[in-house]
């Protein structure tokens, strides 16, 4: 099975290629915030947007008018102008001009980053890469900038598979590279043996049908959060104070989130090591296809990761996840004689008593059975498909 892997390095660029870093960035949002303008104006005007073939012509003209962009890997800018496109097609829209939505512009410090394709030519045995990962002398290969210095991974030897793309992230001061890589699994049918039902909540993070609770204690230091955006106002906007202050801000949100994403795993690796087919609520499809199947992602709420993760690793381990429809009423239905109570909507309701059947009913604990016995359902139709054919 073919499978996306995300890998996440610490960059050390030298002076030199720190300079280029910062000028691809800086040229990279040029374009992107170029063409938006241009977009929004043409839409304004009640006119056609231009298509990505026509802005990437025009960037070619760009390049002429502006010199410096040649400076930097073409590729980049390329990117920029797909990666307009997307914002404009996922509907990321956040600024409201004269009632109409479009995605946001690029800002200086905010979110710094510019993305390369890989470009992989076969010559007979010969396969050369623009992106590289050299393990061994810990470097990674990058268009224009060639070897930078990187860590991470100091367990693994190498990385097989053919690199799709690199991310460049500039964060809290420091450079990240992102690299995706396309690695082949050897994923080993499994026969199913255990189903658990799994339901996501606010409160009780998740409750499976086994009782198993799980918290998601990773909450930002809200007070320090406060105390650091309450002293960021007090500055001048940009002077050197406040950019030390928003440094330590990304610095909290990059901790809080690395916290997350650790409890993410072992949750993950909690529920299946004892489980083959785990079911759970369909949260919102739209927005999982997004994120497709990559390890690695910025900035999510904590269900749609915990899905993500989970999607991921049972892809892994053969083993299977159900969603279920987001309209089954699971938190009202009575798990031992199926009424259903209307009253339960209200999620105040954490205890209750079936009317019918006099069951007491945890609400997340009932929610989750009923989701893991839903899941059964469509588990046992899928297995029937295959016998028929
Ligand atoms: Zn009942």
């Amino acid at each position: 099975m073919k499978i996306l892997r995300g890998y996440v390095f610490r960059l050390y660029p030298s002076e030199k290629q720190e300079t280029l870093i910062n000028k691809t960035m800086g040229a990279s949002r040029f374009v992107y915030n170029h063409f938006l303008t241009e977009q929004i104006q043409l839409l304004e005007h009640g006119q056609k947007e231009k298509t990505i073939k026509k802005q990437l012509d025009e960037l070619k003209e760009l390049m002429i008018k502006y010199p410096w962009l040649k400076e930097v890997d073409s590729c980049a800018l390329r990117v920029s102008i797909f990666n307009l496109d997307n914002a404009f097609k996922r509907g990321k829209f956040n600024n409201n001009i004269a009632g109409i939505r479009y995605p946001r512009f690029k800002r200086k410090g905010i979110n710094e980053k510019y993305s390369v394709n890989n470009y992989r030519r076969v010559y007979g045995e010969k396969i050369y890469d623009t992106i590289k990962i050299d393990l061994d002398k810990k470097v990674i290969i990058l268009p224009k900038l060639s070897e930078v210095k990187i860590s991470g991974y100091g367990g693994k030897n190498n990385i097989s598979g053919e690199i799709k793309n690199a991310v460049i992230k500039k964060y809290a001061g420091k450079y990240y590279v992102s690299v995706i890589v396309e690695e082949y699994m050897d994923v080993l049918p499994i026969v199913p043996k255990n189903i658990v039902g799994i339901d996501l909540g606010l409160k009780n993070f998740i409750t499976t049908s086994e009782n198993k609770i799980f918290y998601n204690n990773t909450q930002i230091n809200t007070k320090r959060l406060k105390g650091l955006n309450k002293a960021l106002s007090r500055c001048q906007p940009g002077s050197k104070n406040s950019q030390k202050i928003r440094l330590k801000i990304q610095k909290l949100y990059k901790k809080s989130r690395n916290a997350r994403k650790y409890i993410m795993h072992n949750i993950v690796n909690n529920i299946l090591e004892d489980n083959d087919i785990i079911v759970v609520e369909n949260l919102s499809i739209d927005s999982m296809k997004k994120n497709k199947e990559v390890s690695s992602a910025f900035n999510e709420t904590p269900m749609y990761e915990f899905v993500r993760i989970l999607k991921y690793k049972c892809n892994w381990q053969g083993k299977k996840m159900i969603q279920v429809g987001k309209y089954y009423p699971s938190s009202q239905l009575c798990s031992v004689c199926g009424y259903k109570n209307s009253t339960i909507k209200d999620m105040h309701i954490r205890k209750w008593e079936c009317p019918n059947c006099h069951t007491e009913h945890e609400r997340d604990l009932n929610a989750s059975i009923n989701i893991m016995f839903e899941g059964l359902k469509e588990y046992i139709k899928t297995v029937d498909n295959t016998v028929q054919k």
